[in-house]
């Protein structure tokens, strides 16, 4: 494991502890946390949000943060309840503070197309490579998303993977799965899925756990922009083809993106190279 925890406290690479004071509601009942709750800060920068999370004046609190080279600032110990999730219900609970650990991850959340690039709500802008454009789980339309860097998302997941199995946690959940009407972090350009997948699926407790998602939803819609395109089993090139290929202007769902390759959703599914999907 890249990081470890010591009396409810995360060391490791890039780690650093920023306590806060008065920001949480105690020790969690026992039995507790079993839950992670992702979040994103939908601002500008991991120290500007650390200030907003520590400051006596806001009542909003979070475990964790993550910056956008994989940096982790702790604000709460693992053991005590912050304010992250808000009024919340999930699988029949409510108040989601009680039973998570909130993990809040830098990044400006949806864009708006300004000119030839973006603009977030607190006016900073940014580039075309910095915005994924992809459907919301909770939304019927595209729009556009504060990219997660690569650092980001391994910090995350191992983060996510030292806190599964120092607390037990069973249940992985988005803001935006908790809150569905109120939030929309962490978003869509937030492999959710897939961590789910890889940290929750197959551990032995969590196979009669309804939370798991079965049916993957798409993060984004793409067009297949060669002649035939090859759809293969597995994420690779010699993996062994699925099908026939697909033919130019098919459209696909895009269920996850895994480095060069995105598993698609046609009328069947497969792994294609990303370089021959025009992705909108
Ligand atoms: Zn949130």
């Amino acid at each position: 494991m890249l990081y470890s925890i010591d009396k409810h406290i995360l060391s490791g690479p890039d780690v650093q502890t920023s306590l806060c004071t008065g920001k949480d509601s105690g020790a969690f009942a026992s039995g507790q946390p079993d839950t992670l709750v992702l979040h994103f800060t939908a601002g500008g920068s991991l120290a500007s949000a650390v200030k907003t999370l520590v400051s006596p004046d806001v009542k909003a609190s979070a475990h964790v943060a993550v910056g956008r080279g994989g940096e982790i600032v702790q604000m709460v110990p693992f053991d005590r309840i912050a304010w992250h999730a808000g009024v919340s219900s999930w699988n029949g609970r409510t108040n989601l503070n009680r039973y998570s650990i909130g993990i809040e991850i830098d990044n400006a959340g949806r864009l708006s197309p300004s000119g030839d690039g973006f603009v977030s709500w607190f006016g900073r802008r940014y580039e075309r490579a910095e915005a994924l454009e992809a459907m919301h789980r909770n939304e019927r339309t595209a729009s556009f998303w504060h990219v997660y860097t690569e650092e980001q998302i391994e910090a995350c997941f191992q983060l996510c993977a030292t806190l599964v199995e120092a607390y037990g946690i069973k249940n992985i959940v988005g803001h935006e799965e908790i809150a569905p009407g109120r939030k929309t972090d962490p978003g869509p350009a937030f492999p959710l899925d897939r961590l789910r997948e890889q940290l929750l699926v197959g551990r032995k407790e969590d196979v009669r756990n309804p939370l798991i998602p079965v049916a993957p939803q798409a993060v984004a819609v793409g067009v297949v922009a060669s002649s035939l395109l090859n759809v293969r089993k597995q994420p690779h090139k010699s993996s062994e083809l699925s099908g026939e290929p697909v033919a130019r202007g098919t459209r696909v769902e895009i269920l996850e993106t895994s480095g060069e390759w995105c598993r698609v959703k046609i009328e069947r599914q497969g792994w294609v190279a990303k370089d021959f999907l025009r992705i909108s």
